[in-house]
């Protein structure tokens, strides 16, 4: 336990990692590429990435390519797409890294063929389609011309095709279905004359679980390889285990006079003699400021934050744990004793996704993997 040397810390799961990714292989029956995106999520970008593929992911997915390239440093020589935008001049490093691109028009695939030729190798390009996220990607009515490019254009290899879900995560699927129907039209179109892309991808977490016509040959789960659900209205299955654990320690405890004004501004004002804790953990940290909303355990009671949240600290009520002293471990996010607060229950006091949640976990918090 770092207990006594940090301030703040985060533990990961590692095992709860593989056991979800193995869970997914099983539940869908397909090839898992692990998204990895965002530090993982919030949880570390290689340790979740070597964590996945002890577990049979076959492909990491991210966002930048500088995520990918951190990944190459480490020695991870895994199938990686960049999902994102790779500006043109990093063509080329991801064509020698032997990282996989994203493109979704002409302009980038004269780019990659030119990078492709300075690299004196194959470039490795994912066509993304647009079927309704209308975010990324070409339109539908012109995959099939642009497709007919890519495939006469020397030095470029058409690895995948691939599409992206705007209503995945909700109950009501029709929107998703539609996107889903979209996509099979456009790689029939394809398939008509002869272009096959060996990777056909649309799934994110909620449709791997919930869409099976949409697994294709790759489900690019996220949020669910964490063990966290995709959404209020699409609940991972039971036995996936959340992975991630926000701790942190009381650094003073003391009985604070009635009418003494708390944190910055004196938002809150103690009613009585009071047992007030300090709490080295700030929205520096990603705790966010969410006035009056916070809560925390101590000594396995769920106990408030109390006025304005800091840079570096809070000060939390602990009247309910009269024997809290200095020392004593705080959970933001995970168990203690039989309570828990999961990192679904922080985005509803933020009015936000979990998501979000984890992703906003700054990199000075120290992570503990095991
Ligand atoms: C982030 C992302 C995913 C993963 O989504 P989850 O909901 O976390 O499973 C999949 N595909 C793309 C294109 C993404 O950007």
């Amino acid at each position: 336990m770092p207990i006594t040397k940090y301030s703040t810390w985060i533990n990961i799961d590692l095992t709860a990692i593989e056991h979800n990714v193995t869970r997914l292989r099983y539940l869908t029956g397909t090839p898992v590429m692990a998204v990895i995106k965002a530090n993982g999520y919030g949880h570390g970008t290689v340790p979740v990435a070597r964590a996945a593929l002890r577990a049979g992911a076959q492909w990491l997915g991210v966002a930048r390519l500088e995520e990918a390239l951190e990944l190459r440093a480490d020695q991870i020589t895994s199938p990686i797409l960049v999902l994102g935008y790779t500006p043109p001049e990093r063509f080329l490093e991801a064509i020698l890294e032997g990282v996989s691109i994203t493109i979704w028009g002409s302009k980038q695939l004269l780019s990659v063929a030119r990078a492709a030729q300075d690299a004196h190798a194959k470039a490795k390009i994912h066509l993304k389609i647009d079927t309704g996220m209308s975010r990324l990607g070409i339109e539908p009515a012109n995959a099939l011309s642009f497709a007919q490019e890519i495939v006469n254009t020397r030095d470029v290899k058409f690895e995948g095709i691939f599409t992206h879900y705007a209503r995945a995560d909700e109950l009501d699927q029709v929107s998703a279905l539609e996107q889903e129907s979209i996509f099979i039209q456009v790689l029939g179109d394809l398939a008509r004359t002869g272009i096959r892309p060996e990777f056909v991808h649309a799934a994110n977490s909620a449709a791997a679980l919930f869409q099976p016509n949409s697994r294709f040959s790759l489900v690019r789960t996220g949020i669910a390889i964490y063990g966290l659900h995709p959404s209020a209205e699409r609940h991972l299955p039971v036995d996936f285990q959340a992975a991630l654990e926000w701790k942190a320690v009381l650094s003073q405890v003391r009985i604070l006079p009635p009418a003494s004004g708390v944190s910055y501004g004196h938002e809150y004002i103690t009613r009585d003699y009071e047992r007030i804790g300090t709490v080295p953990v700030g929205y520096a940290d990603g705790l966010r400021r969410a006035s009056g909303k916070n809560q925390v355990l101590v000594g396995g009671v769920l106990v408030p934050i109390v006025g304005r949240v800091c840079m570096d600290q809070v000060s939390v009520q602990l009247d309910q744990v009269p024997n809290a002293q200095a020392g004593d471990e705080v959970v933001i996010i995970g168990s203690q004793g039989e309570s828990r607060i999961t990192a679904e229950q922080v985005a509803n006091r933020w009015g936000t996704i979990n998501y979000e949640v984890v992703c906003g976990l700054s990199a000075r918090v120290p992570r503990f993997y095991h």
